[in-house]
């Protein structure tokens, strides 16, 4: 079903792309006066943005609650009670000094998606569902996607007790948000007949080749690791090449190899792959000390999850060859963090395209070389996802800036999705033959 476009000032659009502004920016205003865009998932700014959403989605008719793991949740119930939700959402924390859009346009286009909804008296088959999930920045207790984490039962007990810089612990901040960290296991969600989620590029693919919407291929994995190698630091002026152990040159060497064998990972045909080099320590990182100890983080992202162990194999072996060249010792080689590529639902995407296409906007296939939380998201329920353009490719900062007509076709493109959705028998029908046989497993 679609709904032609309505006789407001903003072409193209079906939805208020005004009153989507105002909300935009009105959010921007709970921020920490001196550092604008910061509303960091669990301060005060960030509760006090939540009760604001909160009354809009109440003042737009729906039903709130938190879960156990303080996932806010809007709900408007549709016309078949017995049918599972279909659920939109995002983020509305930001990171220190980050923007006013990302993830913050997926929550507020949800909430613009119910009041088109009634004001156009469509009444959904399914109920639908706009989640504000937790704490998907990196957090002070050091965990991102907290909510969409425990949304598909990820958030495990072993992460409660991380503490911040003042001793709180993740537990105490969830309850603190309206959960309840004694029973995240109610915030697991096997009922979600789909997930969708609009959020900006992020990057400047969309802006350069001038399309309107980025379909979302799939979502990278990432992997991370820790290496470490020491040496022994000497007198830069007195100690000869053949007598040195320079942590620094295993270190340089291994940085090459990521660089090197990540391009060919990436040439290998096997979908998006990037390797990077982003954080390094030194010791005792003065200009007349040969380097004792050299730490390296190493990142790779791909869409293929056996692309990500193959290079973490690679590096394994390279750093060990560098360690062993350099006279040094390879200290650590650790695997801080992984998380599995997550891959849209053909269907989902499908119907996402057409939308478009009914919209006259146009699309482009790409994966997504940023986390979100529907890589969570995407283990208990179909997901499909929609970039709108980033101006520059600028994220995380203030400069953030997509134009209210992108977002407006944004939210235009989750609600014709959503209705191709709620009515698409056959979509729905095998969906809940998968979560039956589920949950006889
Ligand atoms: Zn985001």
């Amino acid at each position: 079903m679609t709904i032609s476009a309505i006789g407001d000032s903003t072409s193209n659009s079906t939805v208020n792309a005004d009153r989507l502004w105002r909300d935009l920016m009105a959010l921007a205003d709970f921020t920490e006066p001196d550092r604008p865009y910061t509303r960091r998932s669990f301060s005060c700014c960030f509760l006090e943005g939540r009760a604001w959403i909160e009354n809009r989605f109440r003042e737009a008719g729906m039903s709130v609650s938190y879960d156990t793991a303080a996932n806010l949740i809007g709900r408007l119930e549709g016309s078949e009670p017995n049918l599972p939700p279909i659920a939109i959402g995002s983020h509305s924390d930001t990171v220190p000094s980050g923007g006013r859009f990302d993830g913050i346009l997926g929550v507020l286009a949800g909430l613009e998606v119910i009041r088109t909804l009634r004001e156009r008296n469509i009444h959904t088959r399914h109920p639908i569902e706009i989640i504000d999930f937790l704490a998907e920045e990196p957090s002070e207790y050091g965990l991102s996607c907290v909510g969409s984490r425990a949304l598909s039962g990820h958030l495990l007990e072993h992460f409660l007790p991380f503490e911040n810089s003042q001793g709180e612990t993740l537990g105490q901040a969830i309850a603190r948000s309206g959960g309840q960290p004694d029973k995240l296991f109610l915030a697991r969600r096997s009922d979600l007949a789909a997930f969708l989620e609009l959020h900006i590029e992020q990057g400047r693919v969309l802006e350069s080749s001038g399309t309107d919407l980025g379909i979302v291929s799939s979502i990278v994995g990432i992997v991370r690791l820790e290496i470490e190698f020491l040496g022994a630091a000497d007198h830069a002026g007195a100690t000869p090449f053949d007598l040195r152990r320079d942590a620094l040159v295993a270190a340089a060497s291994t940085i090459s190899s990521v660089r090197s064998s990540g391009e060919q990972f990436a040439a290998a045909g096997r979908g998006y792959f990037i390797a990077t080099t982003g954080a390094i320590q030194v010791e005792p990182n003065a200009a007349n000390v040969v380097p004792r100890l050299a730490r390296l983080i190493v990142e790779a992202r791909a869409e293929d999850a056996a692309q990500l162990s193959e290079f973490v194999a690679t590096i394994d072996k390279a750093s060990l060859h560098a360690a062993t060249t350099a006279k040094v010792e390879r200290a650590v080689f650790r695997q801080l963090s992984d998380s599995l590529p997550a891959y849209c639902d053909q269907r989902l995407r499908d119907h996402m395209r057409m939308a478009a296409s009914d919209l006259g906007l146009t699309t482009l296939s790409m994966a997504s070389g940023a986390g979100h939380d529907s890589s969570f998201v995407a283990q208990v329920a179909p997901i499909a996802m929609v970039f709108v353009p980033s101006r520059e490719g600028r994220s995380h900062c203030p400069e953030e800036w997509t134009p209210a007509q992108q977002c407006a076709n944004g939210a235009a493109i989750l609600l014709e999705t959503l209705l191709r959705v709620d009515a698409d028998q056959a979509f729905n029908q095998s969906r809940q033959k998968q979560t039956q046989s589920k949950e006889l497993q």
